[in-house]
């Protein structure tokens, strides 16, 4: 999967590769889902939710440019998979989900797996997580309709934020910088996300 979906169509960190290739995937999904867990899409993981796509949660990590020091924001945690593959890349990561069985499924999952430096969080994530603010890296891993300013906000200068904003059936992968004078965005590849549910993304009902 790594080399075929991944490594082959853009993705060229040498610690996202290695990252990605050592994550069991399989441990994230439900057993019958396992037969799927090393081919490039999402699955269901209940609740509505899915485990996001290999080749895009390898994309999004390498545009974070994280390096082992760095402290981690996600928002999002789901399966907890991508909150695994940030963990192995960085110092700490504090990971938000707004579904209580999910948030707590995924912390029980990571702790098993012997994730010590991952905190996970239920609540409204478009908020942030003040508390553990400012962050190296912001990753949004569902679909807003702009990127929340809480979360520009709590970046640390030199910080780097990706979130995938546009309407609700499809959106683009934003990338927002800090730096001395502002913020600075780009724009990347197109993607289908999970609606971002809360104060700052979607209204609640529209998952
Ligand atoms: N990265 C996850 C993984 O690897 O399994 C997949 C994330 S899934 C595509 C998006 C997640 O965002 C869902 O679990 C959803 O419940 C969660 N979510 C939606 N709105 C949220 C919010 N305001 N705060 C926190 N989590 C939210």
């Amino acid at each position: 999967m790594v080399e075929t979906d991944i490594a082959k169509r853009g993705v060229h960190s040498p610690r996202v590769l290695e990252v990605m290739r050592e994550t069991p995937r399989h441990l994230f999904v439900s057993p019958d889902q396992e037969r799927h867990a090393y081919e490039d899409h999402p699955l269901q993981i209940g609740h509505g939710q899915t485990i996001s796509q290999p080749y895009m949660v390898a994309v999004m990590t390498e545009l974070l440019d994280l390096r082992p020091e760095d402290c981690v924001l996600e928002i999002g945690t789901g399966s907890g998979y991508q909150t695994a593959i940030l963990a192995s890349l960085a110092r700490e990561v504090v990971s938000i989900e707004r579904q209580p069985e999910l948030a707590e499924d995924a912390a029980d999952r990571l702790h098993g797996l012997g994730y010590t430096n991952v905190l996970v969080h239920c609540g409204d994530g478009t908020l942030g997580w003040p508390e553990g603010a400012p962050y190296d890296a912001i990753l949004v891993t569902a679909g807003s309709p702009g990127v929340p300013h809480a979360l520009k906000e709590q970046l640390a200068m030199g910080g780097r934020l990706v979130c995938p904003a546009g309407s609700r059936d499809v959106q683009q992968l934003v990338k927002i910088v800090r730096t001395e004078t502002g913020f600075v965005e780009t724009t990347g590849i197109s993607c289908i996300f999970v609606p971002l549910i809360g104060q700052q993304g979607w209204p609640d009902g529209a998952d």
